[in-house]
């Protein structure tokens, strides 16, 4: 069972610091790895006497608080499902989510007002410690519950729905089996200690913040500073005192445009991480440029959680995620499954330890992501240097095909990340009269700069990208739509934008 890998009963570790909250309500309050369990203990105790047990999957939608870290080791000391919904979801997105998970419990933060029916036969608690069906009172007086469940390997630990980048979220079965492995093998990769402080600012229903980051503090005794929510002050504040940073490419974009970020605020830092979205080199080499730090790009999805990441001690190439954590197998492949020599882009897929059991009530989908050998195809296009170095090229879906040539977005957003005042960009591609597909870019202005027009930065483009890679519209943003990851939206963009040159055509 994961629980017993993260909270390791006795001493010396029950008496340090897990978490340390700055919230609003609760100001700089301490949780030792004790108080967790208990605290956990406790609310195992009330889940099952609600008829939680082994399988049973509790849908939890709260806000970021050590109590909901307590939830989360509660679910996994039953052997239960753990299943952590967006905070942003709305009612009808959560009545979708709960139908689709027929959960045992559901946990919310506050009592639902509006007309959400949970599924017949599920109980409904919420996490704040007052009011009808708290979970918070309801542990009160009770004793923890000590029993732990016993657990096979391959029995699902979480269900964690993926961002929803490329469509409807899919609910990704992962095992304590997949998280074990991937928990004690990223602890070594990156060196993470007892003494380590996580500045933790991600939200923990995604595999990065709940699974990467909290996890791997967890179980190597360190402790965390647990921010509610991303802010570049709050951030910024606590550096000094803190040893690890993990975030995405948008909260290192927001930390470049605080001029209080430096070099001696940094002075205790000794990891800076990335992940879930591309790392601009001009991010990377901004950060660097102000801190000192070269930031270690990493790459992993909701199905594996990590994949590959940059080394520790050797070097740290912008552009690539690294290499594939030992252990794993990784392959690039053609079209029709073939392995491709290095150097040659091709569809990454792997095969290990970490990869998840399944999508949740949808075999189809699940049969057609694995391959006959028990290759899982990520649905990421990349290419691998001799020494397995990986850099991630491109998804699979969004190529762009403009005039029957295939156009990576990633190569183009590249160019467009190195012309002055442009802050991120996306580029994708939308119904073209003669081209198929015409390469559309969105492009944001980058704070305090007043001149950038689509005209100018199509000239600067010109000069580096073949015509058939150049934008053939340009759309000039304050900023661009994103989801709670920080991931920029193209699926809406596209949507958007999707007339653009049908309406060019009528007004000539
Ligand atoms: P959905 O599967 O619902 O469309 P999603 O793929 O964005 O959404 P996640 O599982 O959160 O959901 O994200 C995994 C994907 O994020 C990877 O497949 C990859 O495309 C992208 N990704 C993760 N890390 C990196 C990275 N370092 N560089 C580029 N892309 C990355
Ligand atoms: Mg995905």
């Amino acid at each position: 069972n994961l629980y017993s890998l993260l909270l390791k009963p006795g001493a010396p570790s029950d008496a340090r610091v897990a978490l340390r909250t700055d919230m609003p309500t609760d100001t700089g309050r301490a949780w030792t790895y004790a108080d967790l369990r208990w605290t956990a203990g406790r609310m195992a105790q009330v889940l099952h006497e609600a008829g939680v047990g082994p399988g049973n999957r509790v849908a939890v939608q709260v806000a970021k608080s050590p109590e909901a870290v307590c939830l989360y080791l509660a679910v996994l000391q039953l052997g239960a499902i753990y299943l952590p919904l967006n905070t942003a979801y709305t009612l009808t997105e959560l009545r979708y989510f709960l139908d689709d998970a027929e959960p045992t419990v559901f946990v919310a933060q506050t009592p639902i007002v509006g007309d959400l029916v949970p599924p017949a036969g599920c109980r409904t608690f919420t996490l704040d410690p007052d009011g009808e069906g708290s979970l918070t009172a309801a542990c009160r007086g009770r004793p923890p519950r000590e029993r732990v469940a016993e657990v096979e390997p391959d029995a699902v630990a979480a269900i964690l729905y993926t961002s929803g980048t490329t469509g409807r979220p899919k609910g990704a079965m992962i095992s304590h089996g997949n998280l074990a492995f991937g928990t004690r093998t990223l602890n070594a990769l990156w060196g993470i200690s007892e003494a380590d402080v996580l500045l933790h600012a991600l939200p923990i229903f995604h595999a990065h913040g709940l699974f990467i980051a909290l996890n791997s503090m967890l179980y190597a005794g360190a402790s965390s500073v647990f921010l509610p929510k991303f802010t570049a002050d709050a951030v910024i504040g606590h550096l000094p005192h803190s040893t690890v940073f993990m975030g995405v490419p948008t909260l290192y974009t927001r930390l470049l445009a605080d001029p209080r970020l430096d070099r001696e605020r940094c002075g205790t830092m000794r990891l800076f991480t990335c992940g879930s979205a591309p790392l601009s080199r001009e991010i990377f080499e901004a950060f660097e440029a102000r801190t000192g730090h070269r930031i270690l790009e990493r790459y992993g999805m909701t199905e594996t959680t990590i994949i590959a990441s940059n080394p520790l001690g050797g070097e740290r190439l912008p552009g690539t995620v690294g290499y594939p954590l030992p252990g794993l197998e990784v392959r690039i492949v053609d079209a029709a499954g073939q392995p491709q020599p290095a150097g040659t882009v091709g569809g990454l897929e792997l095969r290990g330890p970490n990869v998840f059991k399944g999508y949740w009530r949808m075999p189809e989908k699940t049969a057609a992501e694995f391959r006959p050998d028990g290759f899982f195809m990520t649905g990421d296009l990349a290419r691998a240097a001799p020494d397995g170095r990986l850099t991630l090229v491109s998804r699979a879906k969004e190529i762009i095909i403009s005039g029957g040539y295939n156009v990576y977005p990633r190569e183009v957003e590249n160019v467009l990340n190195r012309i002055e005042g442009v802050g991120e960009t996306a580029v994708f591609g939308v119904p073209h009269p003669d081209f198929g597909e015409g390469v559309v870019a969105a492009v944001e202005r980058q704070p305090g700069c007043l001149s950038l027009d689509p005209a100018s930065i199509l000239a600067r483009a010109a000069r580096e990208l073949a015509g058939y890679k150049l934008p053939k519209a340009v759309i000039v943003q304050d900023a661009l739509p994103r989801n709670a990851m920080g991931k920029i939206l193209k699926n809406e963009l596209s949507a958007l934008h999707k007339d653009v040159f049908r309406k060019r055509d009528a007004t000539g």
